[in-house]
């Protein structure tokens, strides 16, 4: 086969290029919600690309448009809704124009989202995403959509890549550009049924990645110039308990420990960073990872949700509030200056105004660096859906709105102390506003903004902060 080619005439060989030319088709790629699914959209991208897919970011040249979606929150749904609206009006005018819906309103609106999309050619939920090369490979369809919901225990994605493959693994971008930070996802979906959240009926019950397939992609990442690797799980910290058969991390910290600690010794690679975590699941041994292995840096995501016990009980959360605070002592014992982060939900049904309050105290005590709050947003389907004393609309932004105040201030008061500090920066990319101007992230996981003639991306360099605000710093190269 390979001599035909070499013996080919220049028109039989233009001939091949055309037709190669011709096969070529775009995908657009849009991803709501977290970052599970902007590593599922680049797991799809790869898997379209091996069809000879090409991304496209321009949507009206698109031959596949894939929306990624979230059903987080009741508006994230309705922003896929009114997307397809105007998606149609496209497939009007362009009918051979693909439209594949995947992620968590796939799953969980099923079928319905047909009835109210008709122009939906593909529906895959997030534990199926493996099959989109199976479904484009498909002849054209007669006008019946292809739908993949549902879990398998071990699919195809996690096992699609061998350890043999070490060193080859390539993602691409769902940004279309070479990216210095990325996702790895080391475990899907979650055991836990808090009773507000959607994802155990969404993504499915844990199931962890082989820690030789994360090394291999890892490995495969920093090959590529990737610099930071962020290991993603709905649950990260129970990674690996499906493979000991246990609900408990044991008391050494677990096969999370051990992963992050084999991570850590993969040569090139300078930052390891992790979410989300369960308290319920947050070990002493993971809390002193952070001071004696520098890769970790000085930042961690630690979700409470809120600080009143009766609220939590009510959540579900499986932790009180002095035992979440533990966790944070034994952080802060680690590592003294840590930055915390953390999600927080207001107006969880029956909420009183005292219970919220416990909640302002415990933002006020930890200093958060910064929080993700957000009203609560019933979902079909859980528990907390169920419960009587819904709070008004009114009642939930007002709440959000002196939480955010008080936090606001908790922010800028930590910014401000930054400034005069030297902090190692891990520089992203440059600015495409300000050319010369370029942002990375600290340790501490702040935004940091550096002029330089010269070009960082990639690099790692310790920067004085010589200003700052509630949303980044600013520096110079020390
Ligand atoms: S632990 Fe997180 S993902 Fe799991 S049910 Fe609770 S909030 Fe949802």
């Amino acid at each position: 086969m390979h001599e035909r080619k070499i013996g080919a005439s220049m028109d039989s060989l233009n001939n091949l290029n055309n037709d190669k030319a011709a096969i070529v088709k775009k995908v657009h790629i849009e991803t709501w919600g977290c970052q599970m699914n902007v590593a599922d959209s680049e797991k799809m991208l790869s898997l379209l690309q091996q069809r000879n897919y090409e991304l496209t970011l321009n949507v009206d040249e698109a031959d596949l448009v894939l929306l990624n979606t979230c059903h987080i929150r009741e508006k994230a749904r309705h922003k896929v809704l009114s997307r397809l609206g105007v998606l149609n009006q496209l497939k009007n005018k362009k009918p051979e124009l693909k439209i594949a819906v995947s992620g968590c309103v796939a799953q969980a609106d099923g079928k319905k989202l047909i009835e109210l999309a008709p122009q939906i050619d593909i529906l895959i939920g997030p534990g199926k995403i493996d099959q989109i090369g199976h479904f484009i490979d498909a002849t054209p369809h007669n006008g019946v959509p292809q739908v993949a919901l549902g879990f398998d225990r071990h699919s195809e994605e996690q096992n699609s890549t061998s350890t043999d493959d070490i060193g080859k693994f390539i993602a691409p971008t769902v940004s279309g550009k070479k990216e210095v930070t990325r996702f790895v996802n080391v475990i899907q979906g979650c055991n836990n049924f808090c009773t507000f959240c959607v994802v155990p009926f969404t993504r499915g019950r844990e199931v962890s990645k082989e820690k030789s397939q994360i090394l291999n992609e890892v490995r495969g990442l920093v090959d590529q110039g990737v610099r930071e690797i962020t290991l993603l799980g709905q649950n990260v910290n129970s990674y690996g308990l499906d493979f000991i058969k246990t609900e408990i991390v044991p008391q050494d910290g677990g096969p999370f420990v051990e992963l992050l600690k084999a991570v850590s010794e993969v040569q090139g690679l300078e930052r390891i960073r992790f979410t989300t975590s369960n308290p319920h699941d947050f070990t002493r041994p993971l809390a002193n990872l952070f001071a004696s292995n520098k890769k970790m840096g000085r930042y961690i995501h630690l979700p409470v949700q809120s600080g009143n016990d009766h609220i939590l009980e009510r959540m579900k959360r499986k932790v009180t509030v002095s035992e979440y605070l533990g966790r944070i002592n034994w952080l802060k014992e680690a590592v003294p200056d840590i930055a915390i982060s953390t999600d927080l939900i207001v107006g969880f049904p029956g909420e009183t105004e005292e219970e919220f309050e416990d909640t302002l105290k415990l933002i006020s005590e930890v200093e958060y660096s910064f929080v993700y709050a957000f009203k609560y947003s019933a979902r079909k389907g859980t528990a907390a859906a169920r419960f009587s004393n819904h709070l008004s609309e009114e009642i939930m932004e007002a709440r959000l709105k002196r939480l955010n105040d008080i936090q606001n201030a908790i922010t800028l008061k930590q910014n401000q102390a930054e400034i005069g500090q030297v902090r190692d920066v891990l520089f992203f990319y440059e600015n495409s506003k300000i050319p010369g101007m370029y942002v990375g992230r600290s340790e501490h996981y702040r935004t940091v903004r550096v002029k330089s003639e010269r070009n960082l991306v990639g690099l790692t360099l310790p920067v004085i902060i010589t200003a700052s605000n509630k949303i980044a710093m600013e520096g110079i190269l020390n």
